[in-house]
């Protein structure tokens, strides 16, 4: 996006001219000075030429001290504890250099008193006709005080599906045990409610799981222990742990490596496929977390045919797939998918339960690995939700698994007691 600060005057006559101007520059100095978001205008030398108002009051700099200055003086980049953040600073100088617009939620500057607050911004180019760079207009916003209720909110939660996850497990326990034939006796009608029951408070539990999974993942709490993993043999395992729930719902799975030629049962033994070692470092449990959610949404939301779990990739990348011939998704859809809470609103979605959360975790999970998560749908012949992930080679996976034994080797000896 490009920035005009006034527009093309066609009138011929100069006092026309001059009183339109005048008037347009009114016009944006009351805006400039009305406005609680700071607005700063710098030239092609990134030397500061406009601080507004609102700037002056997020910034702590005066508008006379900061005009005239390098805007990397004035706004210094840091994260939340006060290390200067060189990428932000670097993506803003391109916005000069090659004319790049750019926008971040997520920054945070120190003030000229020393604060470190949140800031929204977003810098436009100011390109003229012969589409040179002029300069740059940036228009930012104070966010610390909704970071912070942001942050209270995910505590909120995160605490409280804590809590009560363990109410909801004793009562699953004691459901159990009123359904378990050996330990009760109860009549038919009993054990139809209490079925029931149990299955309600699974799903309940399995809520409160996913809510404190997700505040974990957004304030980088997940615990995290990744180790190489040889993707192939990791899929094929992982596909014969989950294909009796698929086959429970009457629907086909396999696991398909490379081509679909080669395409395997899952219940049959597949050493008999020469495929490539895909080598990935990854957290296996928070992996498992990620396909298994995806398997069993297939599984959910596909009523005929077939589920599938794929492997393929090149040099740089192991790529994983998970494959359905269920509804698909609509297109306008998929963009908003790996938000949180976010559900398609179809009467599908309606009668089967969800939360909205199994995607959002996905997401986050898949770039721990500084992986990449999409899908791929069409309506009414299936989606498919692929993952990318930073493929490592042979030799270094095997550099990696040797510093893996060395270091387990020195924990066993300096704490034997942990074996
Ligand atoms: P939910 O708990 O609702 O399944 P998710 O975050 O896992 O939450 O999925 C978000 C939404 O994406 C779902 O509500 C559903 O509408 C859609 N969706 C996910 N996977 C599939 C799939 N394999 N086929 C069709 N729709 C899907």
């Amino acid at each position: 996006m490009s920035f005009r600060l006034f527009g093309k005057k066609s009138g011929s006559s100069r006092g026309k001219l001059a009183t339109s101007l005048r008037t347009e520059k009114l016009k944006s100095s009351i805006i400039l000075n009305a406005i609680d978001d700071g607005v700063v205008l710098v030239d092609d030398q990134g030397l500061i030429q406009l601080f507004n108002p609102g700037a002056v009051a997020i910034t702590g700099w005066s508008d006379t001290e900061a005009e005239g200055l390098d805007w990397q003086l004035v706004f210094r980049f840091v994260d939340a504890k006060g290390q200067a953040v060189e990428d932000t600073q670097a993506a803003i100088g391109q916005v000069l250099k090659l004319g790049q617009a750019t926008r971040d939620n997520t920054a945070n500057i120190i003030t000229k008193s020393n604060k470190i607050i949140g800031v929204s911004f977003s810098i436009s180019p100011l390109i003229d006709d012969n589409k040179r760079v002029t300069g740059a207009v940036g228009i930012f916003r104070d966010v610390s005080q909704e970071r912070q209720d942001e942050n209270r909110r995910a505590e909120f939660i995160s605490t409280a599906s804590h809590e009560m996850r363990t109410p909801v497990a004793a009562i699953e326990g004691y459901l159990s045990l009123a359904l378990n034939e050996k330990v009760a006796i109860i009549d038919s009608k009993a054990r139809d409610y209490l079925e029931k029951a149990h299955a309600s408070t699974e799903h309940l539990g399995r809520l409160f799981q996913d809510l404190l999974t997700s505040a974990k993942a957004e304030d980088g709490r997940l615990t995290n222990h990744p180790k190489v993993v040889e993707v192939g043999a990791y899929l094929e395992q992982l596909t014969s742990d989950l294909k009796f729930s698929a086959e429970k719902k009457g629907l086909f799975m396999d696991f398909v490596v490379g081509a679909s030629s080669q395409s395997i049962d899952a219940t049959a033994g597949s050493s008999r496929v020469v495929r490539p070692l895909y080598y990935a470092e990854i957290d296996p449990d928070r992996m498992r977390e990620v396909i298994t959610n995806l398997f069993d949404n297939a599984v959910k939301y596909t009523d005929t045919g077939k589920v599938s779990i794929g492997l393929t990739g090149n040099d740089q990348v192991v790529q994983f797939y998970v494959k359905d011939t269920g509804p698909g998704i609509p297109a306008e859809d998929i963009p908003h998918l790996f938000q949180k809470f976010y559900r398609v609103d179809s009467s599908a979605t309606r009668t089967i339960g969800g939360t909205g959360l199994g995607l959002f975790i996905c997401r986050k999970i898949v770039e721990l690995y500084d992986g990449r998560i999409w899908v791929e749908s069409e309506q009414g012949k299936g989606s498919t939700f692929f993952i990318n992930l930073p493929r490592i080679s042979s030799a270094r996976a095997e550099q990696l698994q040797a510093t893996e034994t060395q270091s387990a080797t020195m924990t066993s000896i300096t704490s034997p007691t942990k074996q």
